[in-house]
């Protein structure tokens, strides 16, 4: 049976993960895989969430099945968390999800179910995940033009005209804040003027929220996503604790659809949780259940939001450390856009050759489209980025 098997394509982040580790050079900076670490070049496990950890291994009692949507709590905790108070509750239907790449699965999977021959959209460039998740459920896909590579912002009328191209009943997936791969978001005009399109066309939105916290605040960050979601029939949203938690390897996500109405609410729960149980019946809950004791303790949420802060305002400090030394060293204005993106990336819009002169002259590992994780520099490493973008002539 396996001889049929065919060579799956190496995965690019995790190939130049490794090709780091190999690498001898004493001065080397990975600017490659996509989790956040401090100035030591840590992942740490946040103080509420150590907290917490030590409560739960006090008061849980049992490790039995929990629901099949996952606690109730949790879904509840963290939709108010990225919807606010939008969209009543007899609207919503929740499920639990291993990751934010488990509930994009599971969106699929809900869609392909309700509307096989829907054209799932994708921005032009994605997380390379968005087009194989969707491939593997066997879905059409198209992209509409989101980064214009001269400004590197978002080229919003490149956007909008190919969105006029949406069909009724296909979806949109959009990215609720800090864009992966660009770090090129909308503003709120321009999310305003999305979700009229989308609105007339008839689409659905799938959002895709991975990095709420790590742009411009907890609640700046879902101000595009409550705005569309105010708006819509419909939709779905994709969200993942892997970051703002920094609980990554706890699969910790959440699909909440949003149905015209309540009766149409309860036929789309009875669907997420019908797929949760073919696909891997109950969801993990740890990661769950640490985020819900965060959130519904006002101690543990209040250190909580002030580590994230701290995250942020960090990689935000770094953007306009690297755009002002960029600035002195060319004289020019033309890396402000480092300044100006939000979240962990920036694509840097290197050739790849130049990209790859920076990996070997240089020792320094980005992704190939130039993808620049941000968190993966501290005060002393970003001249010497500056001194090695400017010498390949960026
Ligand atoms: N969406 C985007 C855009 C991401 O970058 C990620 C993480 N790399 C995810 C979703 C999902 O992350 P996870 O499955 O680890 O929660």
């Amino acid at each position: 049976m396996f001889t049929n098997l065919k060579a799956q394509p190496k995965d690019k982040i995790m190939a130049l993960m490794q090709q780091y580790r190999e690498d001898p050079r004493e001065g080397k900076i990975d600017l490659g895989v996509g989790v956040y670490k401090n100035a030591q070049g840590v992942t740490p496990v946040m103080r509420a969430v150590k907290a917490a950890e030590k409560v739960l291994w006090d008061v849980e009692s049992t490790k039995a099945y929990t629901g099949l949507a996952g606690d109730p709590a949790y879904g509840n905790a963290l939709t108010k968390l990225v919807l606010g108070d939008v969209v009543p509750s007899e609207r919503l239907s929740l499920a639990a999800q291993p990751g934010g790449t488990g509930a994009i699965h599971q969106a699929v999977e809900l869609i392909k179910m309700a509307s096989p021959d829907a054209t799932i959209w994708l921005s032009a460039p994605t997380w390379p995940n968005h087009p194989s998740i969707i491939k593997h459920l066997g879905m059409n896909m198209a992209e509409y033009r989101y980064f214009d590579n001269e400004s590197r912002a978002v080229d919003f009328d490149g956007m909008m005209e190919d969105l006029k191209g949406i069909k009724a009943g296909d979806a949109v997936l959009l990215h609720g804040c800090c864009h992966n791969p660009t770090g090129a978001n909308l503003t709120l005009p321009q999310w305003k003027e999305v979700t009229a399109l989308i609105v007339e066309k008839g689409a659905t939105p799938l959002i895709d929220i991975a990095y709420q916290g790590f742009g411009d605040g907890l609640e700046e960050d879902a101000a595009g996503v409550r705005l569309i979601a105010q708006a819509v029939p419909e939709a779905m949203i994709a969200a993942s604790c892997s970051k703002n938690f920094g609980i990554y390897r706890e699969r910790t996500g959440l699909l909440t659809c949003i149905s015209d109405n309540a009766e149409q609410a309860g036929i789309t729960q009875q669907n997420l949780t019908h797929l949760n149980r073919q696909n891997f019946s109950f969801p993990p809950d740890h990661g769950a259940r640490l985020v819900t004791m965060i959130l519904e303790d006002e101690g543990l949420k209040a250190d909580w939001m002030a580590e994230l802060e701290e995250v942020r305002t960090g990689m935000l400090g770094l953007r306009e450390k690297l755009a002002g030394e960029l600035r002195a060293r060319t004289g020019s204005d033309r890396f402000g856009f480092i300044a100006d993106h939000r979240g962990m990336f920036s694509r840097l819009g290197a050739t790849p050759e130049q990209v790859e002169a920076l990996r070997v002259d240089h020792g320094i590992y980005m992704v190939g489209d130039s993808r620049m994780n941000i968190a993966g520099l501290n005060e002393e490493t970003v001249p010497i980025l500056a001194e090695a973008i400017a010498k390949v002539g960026v």
